[in-house]
This record gives structure tokens, C-alpha cells and sequence, in this order.
């Protein structure tokens, strides 16, 4: 067994304007980290249409199809905006989450981290925001649901920021359990305790700013990994945001390196009990590219202990 990297030069062809938090230097500094690791390295493919339906409707595929035919850049929302090569860039991001579920769940691989841009956790059913057109997670989970079979699949989801996108993709699914930790208050304003899903399967754990490393392992131990390990999922997904970490610019949580090389080891931990191991993880933000380097570096160093 290994740990699979799934990747593709195409998320490096949708440029945000100039000063954007969400640039290609990002993943250029994630895969120099990963540079020289002993990683089953895979190209992504394109998703197919038919993997986005699983999550949105037509209307909205067509809403962010018809922005890619303009030239030069147009923008979604104040801060999520397409450039020509975006629309290939969204579809590789998701088809590397769906190619990697394919691969955890026959057994190719033990584990697998999807290196791709534009993330994913904001994306509405019909609405493209805070940097995400498509729900990359929430269609990964619909497609080991609804093609795999399974029954029971838990995201969890430790970017500093809430995963609406996820959460409004899913929260009508009981299938999946949804675990957002974030920082509370903090774009896009949602994520309160008291939003739990249509069937309970949505677990919100509000962070307050400054709260460091304590708070979080603390909140993971007590509340998150009980929630997981009731559920008893059959395979776990990871939004891996990095935006957590004392040095990223967007929030104020103070996670450390070694703090993001904990909740992966964990979260491998409850794997191992409950699915055979089987994590899929795809990145989602993370602006300070020291810190995300080498926090999904970290991320991925675990993946692969526990992978072996
Ligand atoms: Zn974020």
C-alpha cells in the first residue's frame, strides 16, 4: 500500500488578479514540499459533467461554463474570479478527489492527498464563493455514496474557514457526516453550533480567534473524533485547509505545523479503527506559502507513515 498524490499542470493555469490570496503560487510552493517524497504520483483527470451532478444542478455547471467563455478575467463574486484556464483548473480539482476515491476504495492505494487549486468547501449548490466554483469534497463523497455503494462517509473538514459550500451540498444527506471546525467570527459568517443538518449529520465546532493549538486538540478529542467514531464511517474525507496556522494572513487560530501533523495522525488513528485506513484529502486554503508548504508537507509525511 502507498499514498497516492493526485495533481495536474492545469491548476496552475487559473490566475487570480494580481495580490490575490488564492494564487498559483500556492500550489507551486505545496508540490516543491512534496518534491522528492515516495508518493504513487497521479494525473488528475477532467471530472466528467456527470460527476458534477452529483452534487449541483445543471443550472449552476452552466452558470460557471458560460463565465469561462468570456476572455480575461470575470469575476463570480467580490473575491472568486475565472481566468481562462479556470474552468479546466475546477474540473481537475474535482477529478482528482473522485479518481482518488477510486483508487482508496480499490485498494490501490491506502491513502491519497489531492495537491489542486481552485479549492472547493464554499461552493454552493448554485453558487460559486470565497474562491470555489465547484464542491470538490461534497461530489467525492456523493460518488463513493452513489457509485461505490457505501453507506456511511465522514467528512471532516479543519480549514479555518466554515465549508458552507460542503455543508449546504450535504447537510440533506444521511449518508454522510459533515465536521466543520473554523473560526468563529470569520468569512462566510456561517457555521453556528446550532446548525446540525437535516438529520443531525452536520457537526459545526466554532473556534474562537487566538485560541491555539489547546483549544483545537482539545475540541477534536472531546467532541470531533467521538462524533466520527459513532458514525462508524466506511471511508473519511478531509478538507485540508492550512489557513489555521499562526503565520497565515486571513484568520487568527494559531494552529503550528506540528499541530496540522497531529490532526492528521488522529485522524488516521480513528481510520485505521473504523475503514481500513481509507482517508482521501484534498486541499483547500492556506495564504501564508511558507506555512502551507510546510503544513501540507507535514500532512502528507503522515499520510504516508500511515499509508506504508
Ligand atoms: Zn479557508
Amino acid at each position: 500500500m502507498a499514498t497516492a498524490l493526485l495533481t495536474h499542470s492545469d491548476c496552475l493555469e487559473h490566475v487570480t488578479p494580481r495580490g490575490h490570496p488564492e494564487q498559483v503560487a500556492r500550489l507551486d510552493a505545496v508540490m516543491r514540499a512534496l518534491d522528492g517524497l515516495d508518493l504513487k504520483r497521479v494525473m488528475a483527470p477532467l471530472a466528467a459533467d456527470d460527476d458534477l451532478l452529483l452534487a449541483h444542478p445543471k443550472s449552476h455547471m452552466d452558470t460557471v461554463r458560460n463565465a469561462a467563455l468570456h476572455s480575461g478575467w470575470i469575476s463570480l463574486d467580490a473575491e472568486t474570479h475565472m481566468s481562462p484556464g479556470s474552468l479546466g483548473a475546477a474540473y481537475r480539482a474535482v477529478g482528482a478527489c473522485v479518481k482518488a476515491v477510486d483508487m482508496v476504495l480499490g485498494g490501490e492505494v491506502k491513502n491519497a492527498f489531492c495537491a489542486v487549486r481552485p479549492p472547493g468547501h464554499h461552493a454552493e449548490r448554485e453558487v460559486a464563493m470565497g474562491f470555489c466554483l465547484f464542491g470538490s469534497i461534497a461530489v467525492a463523497a456523493k460518488h463513493a455514496l452513489d457509485r461505490h455503494g457505501l453507506k456511511r462517509v465522514a467528512i471532516i473538514d479543519f480549514d479555518v474557514h466554515h465549508g458552507n459550500g460542503t455543508q449546504d451540498l450535504l447537510e440533506d444527506d444521511a449518508r454522510v457526516l459533515f465536521v466543520s471546525s473554523h473560526q468563529m467570527p470569520l468569512y462566510p459568517g456561517t457555521g453556528y453550533a446550532h446548525e446540525d443538518g437535516a438529520y443531525g449529520n452536520v457537526l459545526n465546532v466554532p473556534l474562537d480567534p487566538m485560541s491555539g493549538s489547546a483549544a483545537m486538540r482539545s475540541a477534536y478529542e472531546n467532541v470531533v473524533f467521538p462524533a466520527v467514531t459513532s458514525f462508524r464511517p466506511e471511508l473519511i474525507l478531509v478538507s485540508a485547509g492550512f489557513d489555521a496556522h499562526a503565520s497565515d494572513p486571513l484568520a487568527q487560530l494559531n494552529w503550528t505545523t506540528a499541530d496540522f501533523a497531529w490532526i492528521t495522525g488522529r485522524i488516521c488513528d480513528l481510520a485505521d479503527d473504523l475503514c481500513e485506513g481509507r482517508v482521501v484529502s484534498t486541499l483547500e486554503g492556506g495564504y501564508d506559502l511558507d506555512a502551507l508548504a510546510e503544513s501540507a508537507a507535514a500532512h502528507v509525511k503522515i499520510l504516508m507513515e500511515r499509508g506504508a
